[in-house]
């Protein structure tokens, strides 16, 4: 039996999986992400943890393939990262730095988001797959494409990025990105914040949502659709057709067997897919109008899972 590690490395923590060559999850533990000094510590303290685990294991380098990472910014297939400000690094060469301290190591990257896609496709929501679309709505938009079981990364690393499609070129507010009316801008969980403040203002449908001022959040809003609230379901009617209308040109493009809809505003559950499977059947393409939309199902695992499977065929 051989082994690998999948890696997700975030803002604040790196998760870790140390899997088995058939899939398995053999053992996942978390270490702190050290951001200070222009993150310098943050590959040392990954290849120390993988040293440790692999001394605690008794494994020795042969038995290990290697060691996927899911990383929170753009990057090339050989691992080059230009500018991640929230890990603190600037130009990096990510794949080479870690293979040397890892002692030649195989080291595979993918920007974060692909490599959820990635896992969801391989054991969570989209299981049984090849062809899949993964949307990520989480304080931002991610996502990633999956075809023939692997991650479009793009020329520039940022395939996948679905959050930054313009769905309102009439918005006037400015995305993180620079541009206007992107799709984050109207799904994530700030985006559905926005949706629900614009909405209330401008409209005098009575709802439990006035009541909470400025501390409205997108479970908020779910929540009090669940309740039967009317102001609730016209906000989660205008998110919906935002979302089930952009999967639908996405779908176009790529003609996915699986949509998954993942992140923290997903916990929403089944009503949310149903609003988004309504607009979406409504402007898909014939032959994809049957697609199922689907909820992602690892939640905060589907990074380990998808570093790992970018070393398993
Ligand atoms: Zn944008």
């Amino acid at each position: 039996m051989k082994y690998c590690f999948g890696i997700d490395i975030g803002g604040t923590t790196v998760k870790m999986g140390l899997f088995q060559e058939d899939g398995e999850l053999l053992d996942k533990w978390e270490i702190k992400t050290r951001t200070e000094n222009q993150g310098e510590a943050i590959l040392p303290d990954i290849a120390q943890a993988v040293k440790a685990k692999m001394a605690e294991k008794k494994l020795v380098k042969e038995q290990i393939i290697g060691l996927g990472m899911g990383l929170p910014a753009p990057v090339t297939e050989d691992g080059i990262v230009q500018n991640t400000a929230n890990l603190g690094w600037g130009y990096k060469e990510v794949t080479r730095e870690l293979e040397e301290l890892l002692d030649g190591m195989k080291v595979i990257p993918g920007n974060d988001a692909n490599v959820a896609a990635l896992g969801e496709m391989w054991k969570g929501g989209g299981k049984g797959h090849k062809n899949v679309i993964m949307v990520t709505l989480g304080t931002g938009v991610g996502g990633g494409i999956i075809v023939d079981g692997k991650i479009v990364a793009g020329a520039h690393g940022a395939g996948g990025e679905v959050g930054h499609a313009c769905v309102e070129p009439e918005e006037e507010a400015v995305c993180n990105c620079g541009n206007h009316g992107c799709l984050e801008q109207m799904t994530s969980a700030t985006g559905i914040v926005r949706l629900a403040k614009k909405y209330l203002a401008s409209h005098d449908t009575p709802s439990s949502l006035r009541e909470r001022g400025e501390s409205i959040s997108a479970k908020a809003v779910f929540d009090a659709l669940k309740e039967g609230d009317a102001a609730a379901e016209a906000i989660v009617q205008e998110f919906s057709e935002y979302l089930g209308r952009a999967l639908a040109v996405f779908a176009c493009v790529v003609d996915p067997e699986v949509i998954v809809v993942g992140g923290g505003v997903s916990k929403a559950g089944q009503i949310l897919i149903d609003g988004v499977a309504k607009y979406y059947r409504e402007a898909a393409f014939i032959a994809c109008k049957d697609t199922p939309i689907v909820l992602a199902s690892l939640g905060n695992d589907a990074g380990i899972y998808g570093a790992a499977k970018m070393l398993i065929d």
